[in-house]
């Protein structure tokens, strides 16, 4: 740093000096000017005489500015180079690995972990290794797994069958609750019944696009029993059934299409998204997200990773933000004269149970509020009184008719 503070002294006094001595000459040259001026006026020198004096001392001066102008770009030449020896090659790898305050080591980690997250393994694994961070390998092996397992639906030849695999494995290792201590406890069923849901549909949702390849390949008769073996029983809901009729349909009417190219049965105007390639495209697509959020909840990983929360959240928070305060500065007399927000628009952080009449707790307590998928709000308590006996779990609102499976009720936290 010294030498610096050296340099740019030098490259300050140097660039004063080859100003004074510019003006110093533009001022000689200006007398000289003026005294020839007067000569010529006098008609003691002709001309030519007069011109070639002044053309010699304007030479003269210009070499004179060149010379003290050459000096000042050494000294700026002499302080960049110093300024380089600095800052310049030590500052590319270590100059991270340096960073080693608990925020920039947060902040990398969430980095890399984004990365894993998204599938840039390889760019990770550089910034793991160059910043030493220690990221835990376990995870790491995870979001590898998940990412090598959707590239195979990804791929162009929609392999589904690793994924069917995986989706068996966990249906089971779900079923025999192998995971939760907390599996006898009404939270845990909650969890295990919703994991349950997505990953047969899941299932359902990978057989039915492997179903439309046989259709599309030509192979009906294949389409046909595949559709018997592994879609109906599979549609377990009325929206799943009524994707089963649909192919079924296509299917029929493409048979009496005669023999010609399957494709071909089916008019532009097919209402069904998988009998065009961008309609497909998005059936993949949408199967592929189902399996990351599957594998994510399966394996307690966040859907988004926490950068992209963070960043989802200031996109939409700080324009608000920013708003707000901009028309609190401008007009601060309209925030005087704000009402308060209505009551029923305010945060409770409490409920009394209109079932049991017991106040449900807060945080992880006994009793919480739980929200019925009708949105009508009972305690804990109730909720399991309601129970169906001899049920896997439904109940019948207390406040309207609709029928709830436990599975689609949502723990509130205070
Ligand atoms: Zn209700």
């Amino acid at each position: 740093m010294r030498e610096i503070q050296d340099e740019s002294s030098r490259v300050l006094e140097k660039s004063n000096s080859a100003a004074a001595d510019t003006v110093g000459e533009i001022d000689a040259l200006l007398g000289l000017i003026e005294s020839q001026k007067d000569l010529l006026l006098r008609g003691t020198v002709d001309v030519p005489t007069a011109l070639s004096t002044l053309q010699t001392a304007v030479k003269a001066s210009e070499e004179a500015v060149h010379a003290t102008h050459k000096g000042l770009a050494a000294a700026v030449l002499t302080l960049s180079q110093a300024v380089e020896r600095i800052s310049g090659p030590e500052r590319s790898d270590d100059a991270l690995t340096a960073l080693d305050s608990g925020e920039t080591r947060a902040l990398l980690h969430l980095v890399a972990q984004q990365l894993y997250h998204e599938g840039y393994m390889e760019i990770a694994d550089t910034l793991v290794e160059r910043t030493s961070l220690s990221f835990d390998s376990f995870l790491r092996g995870q979001y590898v797994a998940m990412h090598s397992l959707a590239h195979s639906i990804r791929s162009p030849t929609r392999d589904v069958t690793p994924v069917l695999q995986w989706c068996d494995s966990a249906v089971q290792e779900t079923t025999a609750g192998a995971s939760p201590p907390s599996g006898a406890s009404l939270e845990g069923t909650i969890l295990r019944e919703g994991m349950l849901d997505a990953l047969r549909t899941l299932k359902f949702r990978l057989h039915f696009l492997q179903c439309v390849r046989l259709m599309m390949e030509g192979s009906r008769d294949s389409a046909v029993q595949y559709v018997r073996n592994f879609l109906t029983p599979l549609a377990r809901t009325k929206e799943l059934y009524r994707d089963v009729q649909r192919l079924t349909t296509s299917l029929v009417y493409a048979s009496t299409q005669g023999s010609g190219e399957v494709e071909a049965a089916f008019p532009c105007t097919t209402p069904y998204p998988w009998t065009s390639p961008d309609g497909l495209d998005a059936l993949w697509a949408a199967a592929t997200d189902l399996f990351l959020e599957c594998w994510c909840r399966r394996y307690g990983l966040p859907r988004r990773a926490p950068l992209q929360v963070c960043v989802d959240a200031g996109y939409h928070v700080l324009p608000a933000l920013r708003k707000y305060n901009e028309l609190r500065r401008r007009t601060p007399e309209m925030f005087l004269q704000l009402p308060s927000m209505p009551l029923e628009l305010t945060y409770q952080s409490w409920l009394t149970c209109p079932v049991t009449q017991q106040q449900a707790t807060e945080g992880d307590g006994p009793n919480p509020a739980m929200m019925l998928p009708c949105a009508h709000v009972i305690s804990h308590n109730a909720l399991r009184s309601l129970l169906r006996p001899g049920t896997r779990g439904t109940l019948k609102c207390p406040y309207c008719p609709t029928e709830c499976e436990i599975s689609n009720c949502i723990k509130l936290y205070a």
